[in-house]
């Protein structure tokens, strides 16, 4: 039972792992921090946070649990104001999609990664955003990777297992290098090729009859280019080398794709096309 859990950034992810919590009363006493004071009054209304704080230092004045669920580029500046007013018995964890940059920006500010902050990322998500799109279900079945260092404190690692465990998710560990590069490939490429592609269609003279008569496909596909601009910006900041490394590898793919259709080679897009539909079809029904 955690007693009193401090969430910085009330948003989709953070509120929605509160509102699993309280479920299960697993957590007594929900204190906020955040930016807006309309998402924070909304949360409080909504029942997913018991409290306002006005800043990182009450917000995290007493609490065990502190959770940081803001955009990457914030994560430096709450650990700042953190920094000498964690209890003793405070374990910390976030959120960030990237993970290297979560532990550069601690190392930046504690001098070395405290043992008790345990970095973290739920592989789950919607485009939505804010304390209003959250709820309860979001981490069922899903997986939560976490990627304690070697210094990590056995405590606070089992701590932040068993919250995500109670929120519904199965927890895996990682390094951090490893998470950041798988996750550039199944997660950051495809939202940086939704945005390219829906840019790109948007910006030609025709575009009114592009969205207009677009299948199922481009809605399917464009879906992710509808997620929150600022969060999609500061996880490409945060993870350049491995998605420019996946970028490089997917546009070799692409080329190769060009040239097959310019040689009307159809029996290698065939190939291709049946390859990919076999693997596709292998991990999801
Ligand atoms: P979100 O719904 O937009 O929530 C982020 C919250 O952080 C907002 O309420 C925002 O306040 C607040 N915030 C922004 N800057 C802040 C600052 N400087 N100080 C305090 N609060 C600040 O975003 P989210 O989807 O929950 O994402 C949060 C984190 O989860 C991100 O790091 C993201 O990488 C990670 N993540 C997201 C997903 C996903 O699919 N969405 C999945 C896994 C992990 P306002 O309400 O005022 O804007």
């Amino acid at each position: 039972m955690i007693q009193r859990l401090a969430l910085l950034g009330v948003g989709l992810i953070g509120s929605s792992l509160v509102r699993a919590l309280k479920e299960k009363q697993a957590v007594q006493h929900v204190v906020g921090y955040g930016r807006g004071e309309k998402n924070l009054q909304e949360a409080l209304e909504l029942g997913v946070i018991d409290e306002i704080a006005t800043s990182v230092a009450d917000a995290v004045d007493g609490a065990d649990m502190v959770v940081v669920a803001v955009p990457l580029g914030a994560v430096k500046g709450l650990f700042a104001e953190m920094k000498g007013k964690l209890s003793e018995n405070a374990v910390v964890t976030d959120v960030g999609s990237v993970k290297w940059s979560v532990v550069r920006d601690a190392q930046q500010v504690f001098t070395t990664v405290p043992p008790r902050l345990i970095p973290g990322h739920p592989i789950a998500g919607t485009e939505k955003s804010g304390a209003a799109a959250s709820f309860a279900e979001l981490y069922q079945g899903r997986r939560v990777i976490l990627t304690p260092l070697d210094n990590r404190d056995e405590d606070a690692l089992q701590k932040v297992t068993a919250m995500w465990e109670l929120a519904g998710a199965e927890v895996v560990e990682m390094g951090v290098q490893h998470h950041d590069e798988v996750l550039a490939a199944t997660s950051h490429l495809p939202h940086l090729l939704a945005y390219g592609l829906v840019d790109a269609l948007a910006r030609q003279d025709a575009h009114r009859e592009i969205f207009r008569f677009a299948a199922g496909g481009f809605r399917d596909f464009s879906r992710i280019a509808s997620s929150d601009p600022t969060m999609w910006r500061d996880i490409a900041m945060a993870n350049r080398k491995p998605l420019l490394e996946t970028l490089d590898q997917f546009r070799k793919e692409l080329d190769e794709v060009e040239s097959m259709i310019q040689d009307k080679d159809g029996d290698a897009l065939l190939e291709l096309f049946s390859r990919a539909k076999q693997a596709r079809d292998e991990h999801y029904e």
